[in-house]
């Protein structure tokens, strides 16, 4: 892929940037410059470019606005020590949105040319990629949205793919606490056939009402169940959930309707060398109920790339609760999270391979 770049000839001025990356947040701040590509049936993937960041302008028909074709990725640029820029696994989020696309009618992009679109604004950018004290990074979201103007229903034959970056703080400002789970019952995020599996802003769209009940609830995070039978533990609206056993082995509940989440595979990979035993099944909420009863679940946590990884405290339902609202992170929830930490800054070898160096 040719990529043009056309740097801005207003760049945030160090002073700016320097008072960004001391507190950026989350999301809320952009850096100087995106990355666009464009498809059409007869053209294919064309007039790949860096730009300065700005605006969109779309026609009020055009048809993501109406029927939510779209598909997004979440990853993050880390600086190591030495001053190189690094991402985590990026021909994963690449083929994921490859097979997000499948299900949302939405041409492919090429493994090898999402890869090269985000290292291209990563390094445009890299001076938006923050020291790695405190666990900053680069949030990067690639997405892919149909922008034909058309109100037909039908997949789109004009579509456009970007990345933008967005400066991250720590996740865990104030030390690393268990959140509270609200158990929802009056909704689902995905049904068999659906989009579960898909990274789609519908997903979210729909998880909204019920992270309010969360809310309403104070619980931190809503965790949802199986559409067809709401027995089986799905994930929460953007983590992957794991139960640790008392004898370590440790389950995950499979894929199928979850979002096949890339912390959620490297650590499966990850517990497998730390000699855990990894268990990916059906996983029923009464195991998780009965399991923090007894004794027998000692540890639980969600994981995803935002977070990383994050302890889970309570479970809460509408007439009763599991596990300690006032507990501890677990061992071993911190033992993993730390390895990844470390791979991800470079502070630990990447046995792995999964580190891929920007610049
Ligand atoms: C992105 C996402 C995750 C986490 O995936 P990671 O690749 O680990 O960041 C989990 N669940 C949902 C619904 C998601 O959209």
């Amino acid at each position: 892929m040719d990529i043009s770049i056309t740097r801005t000839s207003s760049p945030t001025t160090d002073e700016r940037l320097a008072e960004i990356l001391a507190n950026p947040g989350f999301g809320v701040h952009f850096t100087d410059h995106m990355f666009t590509v464009e498809w059409t049936p007869v053209d294919g993937w064309h007039g790949a470019r860096v730009t300065p960041y700005g605006p969109l302008t779309l026609d009020p028909a055009t048809a993501v606005l109406h029927y939510a074709q779209e598909i997004f990725e979440g990853m993050k640029a880390y600086r190591h020590d030495d001053g190189s820029v690094w991402t985590f696994r990026p021909e994963a989020n690449a083929e994921r949105m490859v097979r997000s696309s499948g299900r949302l009618a939405l041409p492919v992009l090429p493994v090898e040319d999402f890869v090269q679109a985000v290292d291209a604004i990563v390094e445009v950018d890299q001076r938006w990629v923050p020291d790695a004290a405190g666990e900053k990074s680069l949030y990067l979201r690639p997405f892919m949205i149909a922008t034909e103007k058309f109100l037909g229903v039908r997949p789109a034959r004009h579509v456009t793919f970007m990345v933008i970056c967005s400066p991250a703080g720590a996740y865990f400002s104030k030390g690393i606490k268990p959140i509270s789970l609200w158990l929802s019952t009056d909704y689902t995020r995905a049904g068999r056939g659906g989009m579960g599996a898909a990274k789609t802003g519908g997903n979210y769209a729909s998880s909204l009402v019920a992270q309010q009940e969360a809310t309403a609830q104070g619980c931190d995070q809503v965790v949802f169940l199986d559409a067809q039978e709401g027995t089986y533990v799905e994930e929460l609206g953007g983590m992957n959930m794991y139960f640790v056993y008392s004898d370590g082995h440790i389950v995950t509940p499979e894929v199928g309707t979850i979002l096949e989440g890339i912390t959620r595979s490297s650590i499966i990979e990850l517990a497998g060398k730390l000699g855990h035993q990894v268990e990916e099944r059906k996983f029923s909420i009464e195991e998780w109920r009965d399991g923090v009863t007894s004794g027998d679940i000692v540890e639980v946590f969600a994981c995803g790339t935002a977070a990383v990884v994050t302890p889970v405290g309570q479970l809460r339902w509408h007439g009763g609760q599991a596990g300690a609202a006032d507990g501890e992170a677990g061992e071993l929830t911190m033992r993993i999270r730390q390895a990844l930490v470390d791979i991800q800054y470079g502070r630990a070898d990447d046995t792995f391979g999964w580190m891929h160096r920007v610049c």
